[in-house]
């Protein structure tokens, strides 16, 4: 179920109290959406209704939730561009009263556009996504293009009004020791092939390891 029960709160109150775009940043399996889901669920607590929205192309668990790599899972609309986003918005109830969009670095670059107007219409906005790929440039948007259109998930980082940075902690293992520092960066584990992770062979969240700058390879 989407939209949770019926909401009492007065939405011309809730607008100017709470508006702004808020992101969960940071590296795998740094509870990036973990911490979204339990922002929208104060508010469920709280009986007022929000929604979250997930790329179509994150198929990697439900068609209709989302699923954290802890296996708590939450319902959600999956979505192939932020657009689509004001359709599922009643205009007249103005509900649902809050927005969440999980993975948003996989999103056209129009998100950024997208979640400009939704905190100028007085929506609360909750994003978790990655900062940067595993090569440390900040994430490419789907449909950028060298020359063309070169947004990357730095834009929305940069119009946010709070970016809460999150880590995991680094995994490395080094002489049968695991490392065990705040990992801030996502890198390709070792063994696998970075040509044939840049032609699309090797896909799959358990290619990647969250590291700490001791141990990402182009951190030198
Ligand atoms: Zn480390």
């Amino acid at each position: 179920m989407i939209y949770q029960p019926e909401s009492t709160i007065n939405p011309e109150r809730l607008r100017p109290l709470q508006r702004g775009i808020t992101v969960y940043t940071g590296p795998m399996y740094s509870g990036k959406t973990t911490a979204l889901l339990r922002t929208l669920e104060r508010y469920t607590i709280a009986g007022i209704n929000s929604i979250l929205f997930s790329p179509a192309k994150d198929d990697r668990y439900s068609d209709s939730e989302v699923v954290t790599h802890s296996k708590k899972s939450h319902p959600a609309v999956k979505i192939n561009n932020a657009e689509e986003i004001f359709s599922y918005l009643d205009s007249e109830t103005q509900e649902p009263f809050v927005i969440g969009i999980d993975e948003a670095m996989m999103f056209d670059s129009s998100l950024i556009n997208v979640c400009s107007n939704l905190r100028r219409l007085g929506y609360p906005v909750f994003l978790s996504c990655c900062d940067m790929d595993v090569f440390l440039n900040p994430f490419k948007l789907k449909d950028w293009e060298e020359g063309v259109n070169e947004s990357t998930i730095g834009d929305l980082l940069a119009i946010a009004n709070n970016v809460v940075k999150v880590t995991a902690i680094c995994r490395f293992n080094e002489n049968g020791h695991i490392c065990g520092n705040e990992a801030s960066y996502t890198r390709l584990k070792e063994g696998i092939d970075e040509a044939e992770f840049l032609k699309g062979v090797v896909v799959g969240s358990d290619v990647y390891e969250a590291v700490c700058d001791l141990h990402h390879p182009f951190i030198k």
